[in-house]
């Protein structure tokens, strides 16, 4: 906006309406008085200024303009009639004026003027907005680095005060922050620590994550510096990200060495136990056979029903074993699979069949959907069946209330798979809780107590599963029911 300040009201008008006319915004005042006061309250690109005025001159005013911060880039036109000798126009550039045009007014004169100011000042205006929102962008920034910084040092002081070896890498996965405990086990602070040979290469591991921008878990032995001693952690390393973007990742180790140490001799004192319990029991169940046999007891009296009691009790016991004896086969790497072209259709009859003989028949309603798969997959047919056997006995003891179960196949020709459901009706299993049901002795709480098991069943299922290469899964819902399955590739 352009201001006019002139006493004489003519004037005032015809230049207001001249700079109208050519799509100017005018605003006038009729003293210098009045002009001081405008030029604090809007902002002008352009003041128009005329030098006779009663009161305050324009001199004056422009001597005053020029003492504001906010005024005094603005530039002005002063108005004439007189004093156009040299000593006067030097007064009014040291005012701060810029250009003088003096009256009568040459209307084509001042209208270049005023459109070379405007012009000017406009883009002084566009220059000053820009350097000030790049100041501002510059603190910002700064504000920004500095807060930054302190979180960088908070998150590692945290890190520092951990338990375990912690360390931070950035986002091409080179090592930039390591906690104290770290030097325990690395002399540097750039190369990961020394693994056990027989154990996980962590660089080529890590670096198979990075490029897949996934987290890592794995289980390795590291060398203590001091004593050279080997000693197994747990270590973890998880992406940061800023959106969909990493920005570094967090990694720890947490020394599991003396747990290990207890499992291992868990693991050997079960498989010494099932082993040492399987003799005699082997023994006890081939007398109580030749008894049943020698005996021929009448199948309605009383010790018919004991013996067949007792032989299913020895049953059982003698599955429990079995299973044990399968756990200390997998920790020992020695659970073989052998595998042979077979029909899965005559796997899933037997097993069914199996189900159906030792089970009441009001507790069982097995239906089987989907195509059944006449093709021959390479399995280990005992290991399926022992398989099915598990999901099928699972699905009728935890569904108390209904004993319907589905058992479902699909041959995924893309995949080129094969995949086997069964469906129950029953308890489920709470959606946080549902991976770990394949983990070794892990059973839901919920209903550990009121049904009896080992939680051996599934991890023995998932290991024979993995060694065929295949895959394992639950889906459920609590109080609605859950569906099992396992996929074969087909070749
Ligand atoms: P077990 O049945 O001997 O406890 P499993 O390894 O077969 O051991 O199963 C592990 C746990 O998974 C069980 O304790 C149970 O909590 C849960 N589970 C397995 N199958 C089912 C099912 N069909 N419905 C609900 N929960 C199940």
């Amino acid at each position: 906006m352009i201001l006019i300040v002139d006493d004489n009201q003519s004037n005032l008008y015809s230049l207001k309406k001249l700079l109208e006319s050519k799509n100017f915004q005018v605003d006038t005042a009729s003293s210098g008085e009045e002009a001081l006061g405008k030029t604090i309250k809007n902002n002008y690109a352009l003041i128009i200024l005329d030098v006779q005025m009663p009161g305050m001159d324009g001199f004056e005013v422009a001597e005053t303009l020029a003492d504001y911060s906010k005024t005094k880039e603005v530039p002005i036109i002063f108005l004439s009639a007189v004093n156009t000798e040299k000593k006067f126009i030097t007064r009014g550039y040291a005012s701060g004026g810029k250009d003088y045009v003096t009256k009568p007014v040459d209307p084509e004169i001042l209208l270049l003027k005023v459109k070379t100011f405007y012009n000017l000042q406009e883009q002084n205006m566009a220059m000053r907005k820009t350097q000030q929102s790049l100041e501002l962008e510059v603190k910002g920034r700064r504000e920004s680095q500095v807060t930054m910084k302190s979180q960088i040092d908070h998150f590692q002081l945290m890190l520092e005060s951990l338990p375990q070896i912690a360390f931070t890498l950035n986002e091409d996965g080179n090592i930039e922050f390591v906690n104290c405990k770290w030097h325990q086990y690395s002399d540097t602070d750039v190369d990961f620590p020394e693994v056990h040979p027989d154990d996980l290469n962590i660089r080529e591991e890590f670096n198979r994550c990075h490029k897949k921008s996934q987290a890592l878990e794995l289980e390795a032995r590291i060398k203590k510096v001091d004593s050279g001693e080997y000693r197994y952690h747990l270590l973890r390393i998880t992406p940061v990200k800023e959106g969909n973007v990493i920005k570094k990742w967090v990694g720890t180790f947490t020394d599991i060495d003396d747990q290990k140490k207890v499992e291992k001799e868990k693991d050997e004192f079960l498989s010494i136990a099932s082993h040492e319990l399987k003799t005699p029991l082997t023994s006890i169940k081939a007398y109580v056979q030749l008894l049943d046999r020698k005996l021929k007891l009448d199948k309605q009296s009383a010790e018919a029903g004991f013996m067949s009691k007792a032989q299913d009790q020895i049953e059982k016991l003698n599955n429990l074993i079995t299973d044990l004896l399968d756990v200390s086969k997998i920790e020992n790497g020695k659970l073989k699979i052998n595998k042979k072209p077979t029909s899965l259709e005559k796997i899933i009859s037997n097993a069914v069949e199996t189900i159906i003989q030792t089970h009441d028949e009001n507790k069982v309603n097995i239906k089987w959907h989907g195509i059944n798969p006449d093709i021959l997959i390479p399995l280990d047919e005992v290991r399926i069946e022992q398989v099915l056997i598990n999901f099928l006995t699972n699905a009728i003891k935890y569904s108390p209330q209904n004993n319907q179960i589905i058992v479902t196949t699909f041959v995924d020709e893309e995949k080129q798979e094969v995949k086997v459901s069964v469906t129950d009706f029953g308890i489920g299993i709470p959606d946080f809780k549902q991976h770990a049901v394949f983990h070794k002795f892990y059973r839901v709480e919920e209903s550990s107590l009121q049904f009896q098991g080992m939680g051996i069943g599934l991890f023995i299922c998932s290991e024979i599963i993995k060694q065929h290469h295949g895959t394992i899964g639950v889906s459920s819902k609590v109080e609605e029911g859950s569906t099992f399955y396992f996929t074969l590739p087909l070749n």
